[in-house]
């Protein structure tokens, strides 16, 4: 079954109208200190220097803060950066859109979300990146601590589910529920979780994640077939 998700307004004084003529390059993941509504009121209250385009909150809930056409103000401070896309000397708000997570202050904010938080994050960055045109890679979807490393290195925390992300977007855990890939940027390792653990090894190219279909399928105790007179890979 297919959620269905949609974006609530909620929007914030706190943003420069416009984005000086950049495009917008990459997706930026934060976790907050607070929860839902503090968070929100925080960000919309004019005394906080802080906002972000949408705001994700623990029940699922999607509420957009900054217009996507405008720059929020996510991620200012440039501090020890690690960071292709970065460009020097513009502040990464301009051609950055930023999610906020609720946090869980309670359990320290580590990044862990909730089901339903999940599949709401995971629903508007497909949004997003069909809108934007972006590839699903690690430097096009990042957390704020790539950013500043220094200040904001727990943003969006340890526990923030990127494996999984990474692995929906890519439409690879569509293949299997249990697979869990993990990311270099050009080997990738799938890791398939049983009685016995196997990894097998793919590769990313052009932003797809390439996997040897026959080792992958049989591991899971599956038969692959190939069918000539239609030319597709089978799997039983
Ligand atoms: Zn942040």
């Amino acid at each position: 079954m297919t959620q269905q998700f949609r974006i609530e307004q909620d929007l914030s004084p706190k943003r420069w109208e416009g984005r000086k003529g950049h495009k917008i390059r990459a997706i930026v993941n934060h976790i907050t200190a607070g929860a839902f509504p503090g968070c929100l009121n925080w960000m919309k209250n004019p005394v906080s220097k802080a906002s972000a385009n949408y705001l994700v909150t623990r029940t699922g809930r999607i509420i957009q803060l900054v217009r996507d056409e405008d720059s929020a103000w996510a991620n200012g401070g440039v501090k020890k950066p690690n960071w292709r896309l970065l460009i020097p000397r513009v502040n990464p708000n301009r051609y950055t859109i930023s999610i906020e997570h609720e946090g869980y202050g309670a359990n320290g904010g580590d990044g862990t979300l909730t089901e339903p938080q999940y599949q709401a994050t995971l629903w508007l960055h497909r949004q997003l990146i069909k809108k934007y045109d972006l590839p699903v890679d690690q430097d096009h979807i990042i957390g704020h601590y790539r950013i500043d490393s220094v200040n904001r290195p727990n943003c969006p925390g340890p526990k923030f589910p990127w494996d999984r992300l990474f692995a929906d977007l890519k439409g690879v855990a569509a293949v299997a529920g249990d697979l869990r890939v993990a990311e270099d940027l050009r080997k990738v390792k799938i890791r398939i979780e049983g009685k016995e653990q196997k990894v097998v090894e793919g590769v990313i190219i052009n932003n797809t994640t390439y996997a040897p279909v026959r080792a992958v399928a049989e591991t899971l105790g599956r038969q692959v077939d190939w069918d000539n007179a239609k030319r597709e890979v089978v799997i039983k």
